[in-house]
């Protein structure tokens, strides 16, 4: 099942399910209790949001050893855990925006987790029990500014930095799916998730070893090989096998 959240013509937003080109809307609380109305409204005619809010975004950092290599940095023995900020956040078909303060903004396509049940100490077993669904995302970096900063709140955390969607889908393995980016249909990223060095299971019970996790957080799962610039004018889009498509133009922050 996909679920999104929307925004119709009103500009009210709503929680809502996809069926085919079809949405109907769903009553209730994703995270709880809730229920679907029949699929009847064309997708075209609404304007698809982030999927979901999250109160906190958890990001790992060199998942797959292809990226770690390109970087020239080793794979931790420990998954690499930084924050994004929540108002990074942007929904499909929204611009990500150049900041002034970058000369090379990059795109990392990414798995993302979404959090159903939240929950601290959560063993590997159990992960499956707290995972709503799965999206996609686009961990976008501010190269040059990584390098610079001992920290990386600056690089990955400006407005727009963190374009996610365009649904959860919550009939997902996330063992073998194939992960494309293109920019402008030229392929710059492909590869399975099973080259993850920590899988989602993991990362679930590592992250909530430190930190609760709430319903409705998102957890990036790290992006494969082949990270490059985005400018002005390109449109990137990210496929996952199993999930769907999240696009995204780019422009600069005016
Ligand atoms: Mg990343």
């Amino acid at each position: 099942m996909k679920l999104i959240r929307y925004q119709n013509s009103e500009k009210e937003s709503h929680i809502g399910w996809v069926l085919g080109d079809k949405l109907g809307p769903v009553r209730g609380d994703i995270f709880g209790e809730y229920q679907r109305e029949e699929a009847t409204i064309p997708v075209e005619d609404v304007q698809l949001l982030a999927p979901v809010r999250p109160s906190k975004i958890i990001a790992i950092g060199r998942n797959y050893a292809a990226h770690a290599e390109e970087h020239g940095a080793e794979v931790p023995e420990i998954p690499l855990a930084f924050f994004k900020p929540p108002s990074a956040v942007i929904g499909p078909g929204e611009a990500i925006h150049i900041p002034p303060q970058t000369q090379q903004m990059e795109h990392e396509a990414e798995l993302a987790v979404v959090i159903g049940k939240g929950g601290r100490w959560i063993a590997m077993d159990e992960a499956d029990a707290h995972i709503l669904g799965y999206t996609i995302a686009n961990d976008i970096t501010a190269r040059d500014l990584q390098r610079s900063d001992r920290l990386w709140t600056r690089a990955k955390g400006f407005d727009t930095f963190a374009p996610l969607g365009p649904w959860i889908e919550t009939d997902f393995d996330p063992t073998d799916a194939i992960i494309t980016c293109r920019v402008n249909d030229a392929i710059r990223q492909m590869a399975s998730t099973r080259d993850m060095v920590f899988s989602v299971k993991k990362l679930v019970a590592f992250i909530s070893s430190i930190m609760t996790l709430y319903p409705g957080d998102v957890i990036l799962t790290g992006t494969p090989e082949g990270v490059g610039q985005l400018k002005k004018g390109d449109v990137v889009e990210i496929d996952i096998e199993g999930i769907g498509t999240l696009t995204n133009p780019v422009s600069e922050e005016e």
